[in-house]
């Protein structure tokens, strides 16, 4: 194993703990982590976390959005495809 800052930075990646807890986010959050760390990978970092942004904000009002909720905590607003 190498260890490195990111997982797809390493030689095992997707490695089978990766792959589980990707299965759980996809099925629960409707969000791929190993998908995103590919995203990563290929787009870098400026243009990922733009993208990130813009995923990450509520359209209603702007809050940080959590993964774990299709509710923005700020304003109310169910969000659509999530959860
Ligand atoms: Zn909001």
């Amino acid at each position: 194993m190498t260890r490195s800052g990111f997982c797809h930075e390493c030689d095992q990646f997707p490695c089978a703990r990766l792959k589980q807890l990707d299965k759980r986010y996809r099925n629960k959050y409707h969000s791929s982590l190993v998908g995103n760390l590919r995203d990563l990978k290929t787009m870098g970092p400026e243009a990922y976390m733009e993208r990130e942004d813009i995923r990450c904000h509520c359209a209603g009002c702007g809050a940080v959005i959590c993964i774990h909720s299709n509710v923005c905590q700020q304003c109310g607003l169910v969000l659509p495809g999530r959860i």
